[in-house]
């Protein structure tokens, strides 16, 4: 998952927009995600885990990584370490071999190797199921303690990475300078009962269609509703259920 660029996000500049509150009421916001429910009914993450703690470590290798490229780190990464215990018995130098081509993989290999010892001396070897608890392993911020949470733990919580950063921002839903600001309005914006896949829903919708140089807004399911300044057409794409999501799989 890569890091938000607050300066660099299209969209996101314009002091104004960020300090306005959401451009939408609540039944506008209740038929974007009506939509979004429609065209994806189980959406999921793109990182691959098998359990709660690899979940923890491919969600801190992500960090300004793309997905593909983790999971073709990951997949032979967890076949011999899907533990904190087999982690820390397999070691930072042989880690640093299997997530080499992640950028900052030295950094990384030591949180790695370092959020395996904690879990094992504080929490049983168990990951936790607190955001306060989470956040204090070591490479473990909010963001990543939110998408454990949330994909882990079923709970409702929306990690505000750059695809949602830059969406809020981009169509009003929940305008903010910094990810906890908009993270704390999308929080209050999105009908409860849709709040557990909101976070899927965002960023695939920003991942495929509502794309950071040029929104795809032909092919987006909500392009009447939406009130981006940046918009291109009017004219909602045909409302169906997408295939079933495919994972990308890097070559
Ligand atoms: S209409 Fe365009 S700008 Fe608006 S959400 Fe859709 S893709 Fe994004």
């Amino acid at each position: 998952m890569k890091n938000v660029k607050l300066k660099s996000l299209p969209g996101s500049s314009k002091p104004k927009a960020a300090a306005k509150r959401s451009a939408y009421g609540p039944a506008e916001v209740e038929e974007i995600f009506r939509r979004f429910s429609v065209q994806r009914p189980e959406p999921r993450g793109e990182l691959e885990h098998v359990n709660p703690f690899t979940l923890v470590v491919a969600v801190a290798l992500s960090a300004q990584a793309t997905d593909v490229g983790v999971n073709k780190a990951t997949r032979p990464l967890f076949a011999v370490a899907d533990t904190p215990e087999k982690m820390l018995a397999l070691g930072e130098d042989r880690l640093r071999d299997f997530i080499k081509t992640i950028g900052l993989y030295r950094n990384k290999a030591k949180n790695v190797i370092a959020l395996s010892e904690k879990l094992i001396t504080d929490f049983g070897g168990e990951v936790p199921r607190t955001r306060e608890e989470l956040m204090t392993l070591p490479g473990v911020g909010r963001k990543t303690a939110n998408v454990v949470l949330q994909m882990a733990f079923g709970q409702a919580a929306i990690a505000v990475d750059t695809h949602i950063f830059r969406i809020a921002n981009r169509i009003r839903l929940a305008p903010g300078k910094t990810p906890d600001e908009v993270e704390a309005k999308l929080m209050r914006v999105i009908p409860k009962h849709y709040l557990y896949h909101a976070h899927h829903w965002l960023i695939l919708h920003g991942r495929y269609v509502c794309k950071a140089r040029r929104p795809e807004c032909e092919r987006c399911v909500i392009a009447d509703l939406c009130k981006s300044p940046e918009k291109t057409c009017d004219i909602p794409a045909p409302l169906v259920e997408l295939p079933p999501q495919v994972v990308p799989v890097a070559g």
